[in-house]
């Protein structure tokens, strides 16, 4: 790997003899010592990044240390007790595998998302243990990282402040936020890729928009610098608020009326591709690799189970949650367009690769086993619950 594939090529442009000061040569030279932190910590991050496997079984290998992290309050002599249940109940849906049948609690807050969930579940309970798990369906995590005596809850997404386990989200099916692209909701995620994948082949790297895109509602407001950065500087960005349920005034798309919204699809014209958190991890990440534009991620520690597997500068860009160093780093890629390219297509790659259907149901496999060992008391029949069938 060449720390600067674009100076390597400018320097062949510069003809044979390199021993010749020119001009051209010194532009060039200050070019890459502009940004020589930026080549260092490319060449860092994949010097030490260790690939994994591709296949199913590999969802062990690509994102079970997430599985290891999220079990090991559990994995002691103490195990999972019918106490901690009954502290993990009121914060999710109750459901329980019984003679490798599903079960759940009569009501779901969220039918579409109890739908998502139960879409992988059914697909697995032929070959699970007895066990009981509470799902949490809605966005925010529900164990604290300060619970002395934690409970297991499982939720699709958490940051540091939070313990719980987490599991695939139900947007993998169904269940996700309807937008007019997706009104009956963003799901089926072995559809969404093709059609993504679909949609990038049109648009070749070079004929892609060189500024950086975003759309989606103030789900954070992390996300309002980009916003007011893109107002001033529509040269470089594209970046606007869109309307959601939330939407009250205005105030909501920061004085401005909100943007039409636009499909992932249509992302893929656009060469550096945004994420933020929302009110917890955005379902959008996974779709903007798909494009295989670079995407510029802004750091935060809300995350899915997919995202410890994804490294910065290897698969996209890391931008500081401030939004400080935007403009450099839109600058860096532009100066530097075949890094640039490079990155997009590793990160393409990874979640083409790794994030796979398959991949999705093999975490939840991998998972429910682990979690049905250390269950420690009787599953009991429970008259509340009602039986779940395909
Ligand atoms: N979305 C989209 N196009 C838009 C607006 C939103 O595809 O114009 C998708 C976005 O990718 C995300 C979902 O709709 O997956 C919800 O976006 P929003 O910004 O409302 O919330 P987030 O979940 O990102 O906090």
């Amino acid at each position: 790997f060449s720390s600067d594939a674009d100076f390597q090529l400018q320097k062949e442009d510069a003809g044979p003899s390199h021993s010749v000061w020119t001009a051209e040569n010194h532009a060039v030279d200050s070019l890459r010592k502009k940004w020589d932190r930026y080549f260092g910590l490319i060449n860092q991050a994949l010097v030490t990044y260790i690939p994994c496997g591709v296949s199913p079984s590999d969802a062990a290998t690509c994102f079970a240390d997430v599985i290891d992290a999220d079990l090991k309050p559990y994995q002691n002599s103490v195990g999972i007790t019918a106490e901690m249940m009954r502290r993990a109940l009121p914060r999710g849906i109750l459901y329980q595998v019984r003679g490798h049948r599903l079960y759940r609690q009569m009501d779901c807050l969220f039918p579409a998302r109890c739908a998502g969930v139960e879409h992988f579940l059914l697909g697995l309970v032929s070959d699970l243990p007895e066990m009981e798990l509470v799902v949490n369906v809605r966005d925010n995590p529900q164990v604290s990282a300060h619970e002395a005596a934690p409970f297991p809850v499982f939720s699709f997404s958490k940051n540091a402040d939070y313990q719980d386990i987490l599991y695939p989200a139900w947007t993998f099916w169904t269940g996700g936020p309807a937008i007019v692209s997706y009104p009956r909701g963003l799901g089926r995620w072995d559809l969404m890729r093709e059609r993504i994948d679909a949609a990038a082949e049109k648009v070749p790297w070079e004929e892609k928009l060189p500024i950086g895109f975003f759309r989606g509602s103030r789900t954070s407001a992390e996300r309002d610098p980009l916003v007011l950065l893109s107002r001033t500087r529509p040269d470089l960005l594209d970046v606007k608020y869109t309307k959601n349920q939330a939407w009250r005034s205005l105030k909501d798309s920061l004085g401005e009326e909100p943007a039409a919204e636009v499909s992932l699809e249509n992302h893929c014209q656009y060469k550096y591709l945004f994420n933020f958190r929302g009110v917890a991890a955005s379902f959008r990440l996974k779709h903007l690799f798909l494009c295989e534009s670079v995407v510029f991620n802004v750091d935060s520690d809300w995350i899915e189970f997919f995202y410890p597997g994804l490294k910065p500068w290897v698969h996209y860009i890391p931008v500081r949650t401030d939004l400080s160093d935007v403009e450099e780093l839109l600058e860096f890629a532009k100066d530097n367009d075949a890094l640039a390219r490079q990155i997009a297509s590793r990160g393409k790659e990874f979640i083409f690769r790794h994030l796979r259907m398959e991949h999705v149901e093999a975490y939840w496999r991998k998972l429910l086993q682990e979690y049905g060992t250390l269950q420690r008391f009787p599953i009991e029949k429970r008259d509340s619950l009602l039986e779940i069938r395909a």
